[in-house]
């Protein structure tokens, strides 16, 4: 391992099944907010962000995520909602989750067990839907019940350049 090796912009999500990623694109689109729907393939849930980080952090926090105990989820997803500042609409839980903070706050403390300083951002679930989007008042949605059956470690582009995102690595959730 060298300096010279190539940084990684990674993300621990949740990363959603074709049948829901069907019904997130339906809202996207449908949804009375200006912007632009993002693409069917990206829709994810972070729930930890190490950022770009170099390629031996990468094995250490998957090793990490490798010795995790993960949970069954169930996500009730019933609130669009907007971030002003990145001008994102997306949608999330109207209700706490505390086996999903739960996650989130141990997948945080992986990754500085692997040496990378997160940001003291408190977590905001969400799955972004549209971008651009300039104004948009709250508002809550007929549910949709997410069991998510996986957890990913994604890379956002390549060797810490802008990108699509490809799945490094995932674990099952808890298949009882
Ligand atoms: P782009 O930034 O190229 O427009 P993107 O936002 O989809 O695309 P990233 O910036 O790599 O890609 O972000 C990946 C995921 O991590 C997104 O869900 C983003 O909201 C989230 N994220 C980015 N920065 C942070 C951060 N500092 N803290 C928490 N989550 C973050
Ligand atoms: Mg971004």
């Amino acid at each position: 391992m060298t300096d010279k090796e190539p940084k990684r912009r990674v993300f621990f999500a949740l990363w959603p099944d074709a049948e829901l990623r069907a019904a997130l694109a339906a809202l996207a689109r449908s949804m009375p907010a200006n912007g632009r729907p993002v693409p069917v393939a990206h829709f994810h849930l972070t729930l930890a962000f190490p950022g770009t980080v170099d390629r031996a952090k990468v094995e250490d926090m998957a090793a990490g995520a490798d010795a995790l105990r993960l949970p069954k989820l169930r996500l009730i997803l019933d609130r669009l909602g907007w971030f002003p500042r990145p001008r994102v609409a997306w949608i999330g839980p109207s209700q706490t989750m505390p086996e999903l903070e739960a996650l989130a706050a141990d997948l945080r403390d992986l990754c500085e067990a692997s040496g990378v300083r997160m940001e003291e951002r408190p977590f905001r679930p969400h799955v972004t839907l549209r971008r651009f989007v300039t104004r948009f008042e709250s508002i809550d949605v007929e549910p949709l019940d997410w069991q998510p059956a996986e957890m990913a470690l994604i890379e956002s582009g390549q060797h810490g350049h802008p990108g699509p995102y490809q799945v490094l690595r995932s674990w099952p959730l808890s298949p009882d």
